[in-house]
């Protein structure tokens, strides 16, 4: 078995003792494979040992994967997990299945006008700033359910759920709140939006913690693909 094979069953574990724990069934949570900065290559054994959902930060790198491995792994459903600049949203309308980063209408726009009509609407999550850090993108809680009404009447992008990455600490309790938070958020708007699925949470680190505040989509990089080079 390859290493990265190796690896996910060693998520699939973590992720299904995490599941039992908080009372939850397993498969209502996913897996997403973060793959920045690691060669297609990764991608293609990923895919190999059954993995299929794969996130990504960066549009060029990203595009030159999903360009390279769509003969060989013509299933993979690629996310956008990075910040998405104007100026890429044409790329990422084109390519991407998923972006979880959409944080302002200016960009939804974009998406929405720029997916091309022979592709499905292009699934959509909004990014929370749970933390509050002036450094993180995403918006405030506040403003999540407006934007939320004016993703939903966009045809073109299909609005699914919340994204966050909270703040980078040792505290399980400040971490435990801000997930709790974008839990409580996404309960409330999942009853104007029954569509909504998806609450994307947790990474390498954290998963169980996540997956015990509710998240449906966990996004691990490191503890498949081992660490990256800065
Ligand atoms: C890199 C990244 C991940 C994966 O982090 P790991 O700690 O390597 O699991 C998850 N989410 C986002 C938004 C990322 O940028």
């Amino acid at each position: 078995m390859s290493t990265i094979a190796q690896h996910l069953q060693d998520v699939h574990t973590r992720l299904a003792q995490a599941a039992t724990q908080a009372g939850r069934a397993s498969q209502d949570i996913t897996l997403l494979a973060v793959s920045k900065t690691k060669p297609a290559a990764d991608v293609e054994a990923a895919w190999a040992a059954g993995q299929r959902w794969f996130g990504e930060n960066y549009v060029q790198e990203a595009v030159d994967k999903i360009t390279t491995l769509k003969k060989r792994c013509p299933d993979l459903v690629w996310h956008l997990i990075g910040p998405l600049q104007s100026n890429k949203s044409r790329l990422v309308a084109e390519h991407f299945d998923w972006v979880q980063t959409v944080d302002r209408l200016k960009i939804a726009q974009r998406l929405n006008d720029q997916r091309p009509p022979h592709m499905r609407p292009l699934n959509v999550c909004l990014q929370v700033n749970v933390s509050g850090e002036a450094s993180k993108s995403g918006l405030a809680p506040a403003e999540a359910e407006l934007l939320a009404e004016q993703v939903a009447a966009l045809p073109r992008l299909c609005l699914r759920g919340l994204m966050t990455i909270p703040e980078a600490t040792d505290n399980s309790e400040t971490l435990r709140a801000q997930l709790l938070e974008l839990k409580h958020l996404f309960d409330r708007m999942q009853k104007k939006h029954p569509q909504l699925d998806t609450l994307s949470m947790g990474m390498s680190n954290d998963l169980e913690l996540a997956v015990a505040c509710g998240s449906t989509l966990v996004r691990v990089g490191t503890a498949i693909f081992g660490s990256r080079n800065p």
